[in-house]
This record gives C-alpha cells, structure tokens and sequence, in this order.
C-alpha cells in the first residue's frame, strides 16, 4: 500500500512537473477569468463602443488592449495652470454615433463653430467670424463664384446620397480611379480659388495631399462641409473622459491593459487569444465564442492569425496606404492671444495650409499662459515624424512657419511638446482603391469567428471607429440567435 501510494504520489508529482514544465516551455497560462461571450482587441473609440453595445444587449466581454490606458488615438495632455491639449482626436463629428453614447453616459460636449474653420490662402488670412459656412464663404469669393459653388456643392450631395445605395452603380465605383484634385480641376465648374478653398479645407481630415485620395472618397470626405456643414463636438474637460466613461460602463475589471494580442485562432466553436503581459512578459490566453479586433490596419501584420488572413484581406491591408499626423503643443505667453483674436473673439482653429497645420485652441485659464494645439498633416507631418535631423530642426521649422504668419510671435513661445504618430496613422485610400471598393468590402466581413473594425475598415475619422462597432456588433448578434 505504502508502495502504492508513493507511485501514485510520484505519477501526480511527474504530472504537475510535466504541466510546469510545457508551462514554462509554451509560457501558456489558462485561467477561468479570461472567457467571455466576446473578446475584443483594442481599448480605442472602436473597441470601447463595441463593448459598450455587446453589454447593453447582455452579452459579456473582455477587452485586451496593449498599452497602459483606454482611449487608443484619444489622449488629452495637461500642463501647469490646468492647462489642457488634445493630442490625437481634435472633435467629433456631429454626424459620429459615438456623440449618442456620450449622451446616454451624460459626459458633457461643447461645440462653437461649424464645419468650415478660418484659413491662410496666399498669406492672406481669411476669418472665420460669421455665424454660418454659407456666409463665410461669401466673404471670400466673388457672387459668380458663389453661384457656381453651390451648383456643385447640391451635386455632391446628390452624389453622397447615392454611395448609401449598394452595389455601387458602375460610374460612380470608376471615380476611383481619378484622383479627387483631377476630378474637380476638370468636371467642377468652380474658380481656382474656390478649387483651393476646397482643397485647404479638406486635406486636414484625410491627412494628405488631395492628389493622393480619388474623387470617390473625396465625395465621401465632402459631406463634412456640404449644405450647413455638420458642427464638430468636443468633450468639456478633454475628449480622453468620453474614452473613460465608456471604459467604466463596460466595466474597468473587464478591460486588460498590458495586453499585447500576438495570436488569434478562430476554430469551429470558438476562438483563443494569446497576449503577451507587456511588464511581465508572461502570455495569457484567453476564451469566447467571437473575437473583435478594433487594431489600426498598421498593425493587423504584427498579429499571427490562425487561419491566416484571406488573400483578399491581405490586399486590402497592403494597397490601403494612409494619411500621417503629427501634433505639436505650443505653450505661449498670455500676451499673445492678439494673433489669433479679433475683437475680443478667437478666430481657431485656423488652416495654416503650411507646416503649422491646423492651429487649434487647447484649453487654459484666463490671464495664464495659452497653449496652442498643432494638428500637422500630409507632407509636413511625414518630415516631422521622420525626425530626420532631430528635435531642434523641427522647432526651427514651425517658428519660421509662425514668425512667417505672424511677425514677432516667436518671442511668445515658451515650450514645444510634440506626438507623432506611425506614418499610417490616418485612413485614406489611394487613387485606385477606396473605402467602396470590393478590396474594403472583403475586410468588413468576418474569418471564421473573428471580425474586423477599427476606423479604417469604413472612414478616415473616428465616425469609422463608431460605425464600424455598430456593423460588427450586429454581425455578432446576429449569429448568436
Ligand atoms: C492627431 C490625431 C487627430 C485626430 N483628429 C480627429 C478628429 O478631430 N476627428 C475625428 O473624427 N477623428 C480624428 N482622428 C482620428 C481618430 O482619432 C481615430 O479615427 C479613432 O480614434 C480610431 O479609433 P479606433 O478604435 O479605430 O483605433 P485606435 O484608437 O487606434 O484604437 C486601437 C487600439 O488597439 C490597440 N492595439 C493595437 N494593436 C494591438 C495589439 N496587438 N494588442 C492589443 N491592443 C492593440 C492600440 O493600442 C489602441 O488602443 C485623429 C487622429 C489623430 C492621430
């Protein structure tokens, strides 16, 4: 008996140290807590309202997001005096579904200006101090040009409509094929200054050159602007509480930060995550029935899916190419408030259309110093994220850029802090491809159980962050019943 039982002993030890030994060997650990009806990857606007969606229909989940915070693009920075800047998402769209969650979760929105923003065109300042798009405009361009703008603005809203009808018909899919600054250099009608107003306009929010996305995705773009135009919203407080509110609906507990996702396999009747602790370097793995990753498309390559991504997929990740931005947060002296203001009224954002970008205002006190929010975009934003001959050059480049503008300012600024992102940071899809084309459409669908949403599987702004968890978590839902 006494044999008996040590051989049994022995077998259990052998067992347990078998167990350790594949433990430590594979690094797996599997543990009760890491199932769920969904497993989303990503803790961004996508991953968050998929979330948000899944828990009010009563299904559970887990979010596994690589960095230390929620949010993903959304970040606010803060400096001393309570001063605040946006570092990545600026403003919400008011077409964006996200604005209907804040609603519900009561986080408070400003909004104080419309879709148009003040611009420089040939070192002329245009001012935006009207109460409409339609009135600014008037103030820049002659009666004539006006006329013929808004023939061309009511057809690209005809235009729009049709792109909600799918298929798309066969000569709207072809305007893939020319770029949107060709297609309206030619079929517009509209004045050269008119053409530049669109394109100073514009480019910031597909975050290259307009030669670079086609007339199909531009007229997509254009909807931001046409007619009244739709007001951008912003969060009281900074847009990074809309990310924690949603964080703490779903529930802080189910959200694992540190999460790098190395794996995704999807079988017959689930699907298994991998991460990789990014303090401890310990894998985790997870179960559910579905997987959501919400991973920027920059980043789908660094995941090893099992079955690997269709073709098809693959494509559409490798042509999709993107816009760059960069931001930089200038903290100036409280004196200098007079370059961006006309009586008593802040004339921001405004439209540099040069190296400064978008110049927006972040938030500070009265009497206290300001802080200047940069969104830089296209080429300008390559050179800076590429930082080629180090920080110091791209200092010198923006105050050139601001003493240009504004004679006499640099003398104001006091500090530059400056994010930048992966060159791809943007969605926006090249001349030859869009966000219509069969290439996107084969990305919205789901491989096995895993589905894809992220902005870029829809839209350059984060409205394709939103839309893209409402289409996901549907498809889930679908199948569950
Ligand atoms: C500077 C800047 C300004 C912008 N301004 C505006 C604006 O004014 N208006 C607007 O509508 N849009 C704006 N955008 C775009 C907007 O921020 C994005 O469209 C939106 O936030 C994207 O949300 P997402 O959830 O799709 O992706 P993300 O926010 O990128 O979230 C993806 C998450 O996945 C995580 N992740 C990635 N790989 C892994 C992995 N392997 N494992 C685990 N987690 C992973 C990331 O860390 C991230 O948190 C701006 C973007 C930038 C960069």
């Amino acid at each position: 008996m006494t044999i008996c039982f040590l051989n049994i002993r022995q077998r259990f030890i052998g067992f347990s140290f078998l167990t350790l030994m594949l433990g430590l060997q594979s690094g797996l650990v599997y543990a009760d807590n890491n199932s769920a009806d969904v497993l989303i990857v990503g803790a961004g606007l996508s991953g968050l309202s998929s979330a948000y969606y899944l828990k009010k229909a009563g299904k559970t989940v887990v979010i596994l997001e690589m960095s230390p915070h929620v949010g993903g693009r959304i970040r606010t920075a803060s400096y001393p005096d309570n001063a605040q800047a946006e570092i990545g998402l600026e403003e919400f769209w008011e077409s964006n579904p996200a604005l209907e969650i804040l609603h519900e979760l009561n986080v408070p929105l400003e909004t104080s200006y419309t879709s148009f923003s003040s611009f420089y065109y040939q070192s002329k300042l245009y001012p935006f101090t009207h109460k409409s798009n339609l009135e600014f405009l008037q103030s820049v361009i002659s009666d004539d040009e006006m006329d013929a703008y808004k023939k061309w603005d009511k057809k690209m809203t005809e235009l729009y409509k049709q792109l909600e009808i799918r298929p798309l018909a066969g000569n709207l899919l072809a305007l893939k094929e020319i770029s949107f600054a060709d297609w309206i250099h030619e079929t517009s009608g509209l004045s050269v200054k008119t053409q530049e107003f669109v394109r100073i306009e514009t480019e910031p929010e597909y975050a290259t050159s307009w030669q670079q996305i086609s007339a199909l995705d531009g007229i997509a773009e254009w909807h931001f602007f046409s007619g009244k135009g739709q007001s951008p919203y912003h969060v009281v407080g900074g847009n990074q509480r809309a990310a924690q509110a949603i964080a703490d609906f779903v529930g802080n507990d189910n959200i694992g930060l540190n999460q790098l996702v190395t794996h995704i396999k999807s079988t017959d009747t689930g699907v298994e995550i991998t991460t990789t602790d990014m303090g401890t370097f310990q894998q985790q793995v997870y179960r559910a029935k579905y997987a959501i990753t919400t991973v920027p498309l920059f980043r789908l390559n660094d995941i090893q899916f099992n079955p690997p991504l269709s073709s098809d997929r693959k494509e559409a990740i490798r042509t999709q190419l993107g816009g760059a931005y960069f931001t930089a947060h200038v903290l100036v002296d409280n004196k200098a408030r007079h370059y961006w203001t006309a009586k008593g009224e802040s004339l921001l954002p405004i439209l540099s259309d040069g190296p400064l970008g978008v110049i927006y205002e972040g938030k500070s006190e009265a009497n206290k110093d300001a802080v200047l929010n940069l969104l830089v975009t296209g080429i300008h934003a390559e050179r800076f994220n590429a930082r080629a001959n180090g920080l110091e050059d791209d200092q010198k480049a923006l105050l050139e850029a601001f003493e240009k503008q504004w004679p006499g300012f640099g003398s104001s600024v006091k500090q530059m802090t400056f994010y930048r992102y992966h060159p791809r940071a943007i969605a926006s899809w090249p001349v030859g491809r869009s966000r219509f084309d069969s290439l996107s459409d084969s990305l919205r669908l789901p491989q096995g159980r895993i589905y894809f949403a992220g902005d870029f599987t829809e839209d350059t702004h984060s409205n394709g962050a939103s839309t893209s968890a409402i289409r996901v978590v549907d498809d889930v839902l679908k199948q569950k019943q």
